[in-house]
């Protein structure tokens, strides 16, 4: 089951997600939101976009050639993370046809639990680390639009408060 999406300016995307204590509640949760990522074509998706405010992510396969799958992260941190910084495109599922500019740390070093409740670490660099710190930024209720440069949406260039 694919489940709907969270748009902005819902103010749930601005909130807080919480900490998982047990991984086996969101297992299903889990599944379901790979389910959706791929119906969208996302490259990355976390739980408060489909209305769940815990510290869930998704990051999609494509986005590192060394993922053999779609890498389901849970209470992520980064703990490390390069001076050197990259500046990329991004977009959001929730945020439809609106791309910017955003300035991200070139390598990180994240700890998380995976689905099995182990703990794991993954160093990431390039696209792999934008995706991973764009979806921690939605657990801490941060959108990629308050950190752009440079947002269009279509063929237009916007100003931040030209959004909603
Ligand atoms: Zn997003």
């Amino acid at each position: 089951m694919t489940l709907p999406l969270v748009y902005y300016p819902d103010p749930l995307l601005n909130q807080l997600s919480k900490k998982v204590s047990d991984v086996i509640r969101v297992q299903k949760l889990c599944s379901e939101m790979i389910k959706t990522m791929e119906a969208e074509n996302g490259i990355g998706i976390s739980a408060v976009q489909v209305g769940e405010l815990l510290r869930v992510a998704i990051i999609h396969k494509d986005a590192d050639k060394e993922l053999k799958d779609h890498l389901v992260v849970i209470n992520p941190k980064i703990f490390s993370a390069s001076k050197e910084t990259e500046d990329g495109e991004e977009g959001c599922l929730s945020i439809p046809g609106v791309f910017g500019q955003v300035l991200r740390n070139k390598k990180i070093k994240v700890r998380f639990t995976d689905p099995e409740g182990m703990e794991q670490k993954i160093k990431a660099t390039g696209l792999f680390s934008r995706v991973l710190q764009h979806e921690i930024d939605h657990l801490d209720g941060m959108l990629f639009i308050e950190r752009a440069t440079k947002i269009t949406k279509g063929e237009k260039m916007l100003a931040h408060e030209e959004l909603l």
